[in-house]
């Protein structure tokens, strides 16, 4: 018998389980249970999306930072990180390509840099929204204040992610520096709710000093922030960062993980990231049928792609955005599933 089933049950008809239900999910998983979670994930996503999976063209602006949170290759005390900002122009080139090979979402992520202050940012996003009224701009840049996030979203910003990295604040300051607190980060995360984002938050699986205990307690804030979007992606060393002799985390668990989320929210947009076909070359593809239902590929100019190096052996770095759509979509067409050219807003359940 197994010990799973009536918790897995319960999950599928409530949406929701105790955290103490949610850590025992993760700590006795056997395959049988993961097979379950899988068919049930994949069941409540085709209610709700069919089999589409949506894109976003992700353009990684700038691997400048001014944090230092210990897992990412481009903290600010990595000397050896080869420094780079994409100009205006250039973002603008990389959305008008991205367009034309079918992107309706621009993700506009990087490190923590000053250059690209609230004049500058909504300066580009209004040229973005001017360009293509029909896309979404979604941006990924770090803690900023409440003012600044209004401004950026009066400017035509229309989503907002910002991975939460974890839920157990005691985890949290192992992972960042002093300077970077806990509180903060929901704090941003609640000022971009209010001032009415789709809101994207997250967490690295199998990042250093991670207990089921704190996954469990992801999952709980989860399931009650109830966000639009959801990027959780394994935790992969860089070499060069505090955590370069670290293990990194496994695909079997973040796909579990991704099931158990496309449950208890059956409309979360999902990513399969690309940490995941990092891991594994068929990463992305097993995210997808574990519940995911969107990908990212990148829409950054091929020569500033090695730079944007988070962590160690990240792919398709040498490829050009073209090639990187046409493989995501023989991809998706393999598994049998569709991207599809829209802005894939979040439906409701
Ligand atoms: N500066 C922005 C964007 C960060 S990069 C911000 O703070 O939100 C996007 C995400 O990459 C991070 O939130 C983190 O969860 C993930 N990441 C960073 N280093 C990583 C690593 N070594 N392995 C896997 N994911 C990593």
């Amino acid at each position: 018998m197994n010990q799973l089933l009536p918790l897995i049950d319960r999950l599928v008809r409530a949406h929701s389980l105790s955290e103490e239900e949610y850590e025992t999910l993760i700590t006795e998983r056997n395959e049988q249970a993961a097979s379950l979670l899988r068919q049930e994930a994949v069941r409540l996503r085709k209610a709700v999306y069919g089999n589409a999976v949506f894109t976003r063209g992700l353009i990684e602006l700038s691997n400048y930072c001014r944090n230092d949170c210990l897992y990412c290759g481009i903290r600010r005390s990595n000397a050896h990180a080869d420094r780079y900002r994409l100009t205006p122009e250039e973002i603008l080139a990389c959305c008008r390509e991205g367009y034309e090979l079918g992107f309706r979402t621009f993700v506009l992520q990087g490190g923590e840099d000053a250059w690209f202050n609230d004049e500058r940012l909504c300066g580009l996003l209004r040229q973005i929204k001017e360009q293509y009224p029909d896309c979404a701009i979604t941006l990924s840049l770090g803690e900023r204040s409440r003012e600044s996030y209004q401004r950026l979203f009066d400017a035509g910003a229309d989503r907002y992610l910002l991975r939460h990295e974890t839920a157990d604040k005691a985890h949290y300051e192992k992972l960042h520096p002093p300077e970077l607190s806990f509180d903060n980060r929901m704090e941003c995360l609640r000022n971009l709710r209010e001032i009415g984002y789709q809101v994207g938050c997250g967490f690295m699986v199998g990042s250093p000093f991670q207990t089921p205990a704190a996954l469990a307690k992801d999952l709980k804030f989860i399931e009650t922030f109830r966000p639009e979007m959801c990027g959780i992606g394994p935790f992969i060393p860089q070499k060069d960062t505090p955590f370069g002799q670290h293990a990194g985390g496994s695909v079997e668990l973040t796909c579990y993980l991704l099931s158990i989320l496309r449950i208890i929210q059956p409309n979360l947009l999902l990513p399969a990231t690309t940490a995941l076909g990092t891991l594994d070359p068929q990463g992305r593809e097993k995210g997808i049928l574990s519940g995911a239902n969107v990908v990212m590929p990148n829409l950054s100019p091929v020569s500033v792609r090695k730079k944007y190096q988070l962590y160690d052996n990240k792919i398709c770095t040498g490829e050009e955005s073209a090639q990187c759509r046409g493989c995501l979509a023989q991809r998706m067409d393999a598994i049998g599933y569709e991207l599809v050219i829209d802005r894939g807003d979040p439906k409701s359940n």
